[in-house]
């Protein structure tokens, strides 16, 4: 039986390869190095994909790959359907939260709102009662307030550094961020020893490192 892994290049490939290596997966190749995206491991039964962030959960959903890396930003995005969320890595945390321009007051009626998060966001103003048109923006969230495209971002926060450096600042906190392990829930059942035997180890790998 094959088990693939979703994964993304960047910061959570890199720390998320140490703690596959300790329950025995290694690439065959320096996946930062190639362009390819299916990467043999030294077990046979387990493949690597390396995708971009936001596909990795549409990947697992479906069941194209079996486990996956995903910041939790891009799970609240994605929704969650069809996957289980066993395993908090403590990998890439940060904060989301809204922002808007420093010592400028809430507006009290109907906001924009430019986010790459429009679900979340939507979700968010739904929950507080506050009316709110959400506008997708790729990157660069932050120029949005400041060239009054809108009144405040969803965007996530580490440091706020980035905020501050743009006339900004933080307002309100909506989730914690870190990267999870995501399993596709019908593999779990067809596949659960070697799965479960994946993330049992995983499990232990991150409390060793923490
Ligand atoms: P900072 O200036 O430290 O608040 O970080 C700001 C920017 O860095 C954010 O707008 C994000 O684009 C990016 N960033 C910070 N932390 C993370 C993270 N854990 N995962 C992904 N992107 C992040």
């Amino acid at each position: 039986m094959q088990i693939t892994i979703a994964l993304t290049k960047g910061r959570i490939l890199e720390e998320t390869l140490p703690l596959l290596a300790e329950v025995g997966i290694a690439p065959l190749e320096d996946i930062s190095a190639s362009r390819k995206l299916l990467f043999d491991t030294s077990r046979s039964d387990v493949r690597l994909l390396v995708l971009r962030g936001s596909d990795v959960p549409t990947y697992v959903q479906f069941g194209a790959a079996d486990l996956g890396v995903s910041g939790k930003d891009t799970l609240l995005e994605h929704g969650g359907d069809g996957l289980y969320e066993p395993l908090d890595l403590g990998i890439a945390r940060c904060r989301m939260m809204t922002a808007a321009v420093a010592g400028v007051a809430a507006g009290s009626g109907r906001i924009r709102v430019a986010t790459k998060y429009v679900n979340v966001a939507r979700r968010f103003y739904a929950e507080q009662g506050r009316q709110a048109d959400i506008i997708k923006l790729y990157g660069a969230m932050e120029l949005a307030p400041i060239m009054a495209l809108a009144d405040e971002i969803v965007d996530i926060v580490d440091t706020g550094n980035t905020l501050r450096a743009n006339g900004l600042e933080a307002r309100e906190f909506i989730a914690d961020i870190s990267s999870r392990l995501i399993v596709n829930k019908a593999a779990m059942k067809m596949k659960h020893r070697l799965l479960q035997d994946i993330v049992d180890r995983l499990t232990e790998a991150v409390k060793k490192v923490r």
